[in-house]
């Protein structure tokens, strides 16, 4: 069964596979611990910014919306 990552909602298997079971690699360090928020949310702004063609406000706004409805940022 297709897994993907409780933070970024990539799917999690092969390359993207980390230490951590419900990650993928990029969320977490080399001990599969969580990346801090700001992080992640960087890193999700950036990629909206270049899929999306909006600036990096808008992407960053984007990437907020987008992690409230992944599981390991829901209830911050
Ligand atoms: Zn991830």
């Amino acid at each position: 069964m297709q897994k993907f990552c409780f933070s970024c909602g990539m799917p999690v298997g092969g390359k993207t596979a980390g230490p951590a079971e419900n990650y993928c690699v990029y969320c977490t360090d080399d001990q599969g611990t969580l990346k801090a928020r700001n992080e992640i949310r960087d890193g999700i702004g950036q990629w909206m910014q270049q899929w999306q063609g909006v600036d990096r406000e808008t992407a960053l706004k984007r990437a907020e919306r987008y992690m409230a409805a992944m599981p390991a940022w829901a209830e911050q």
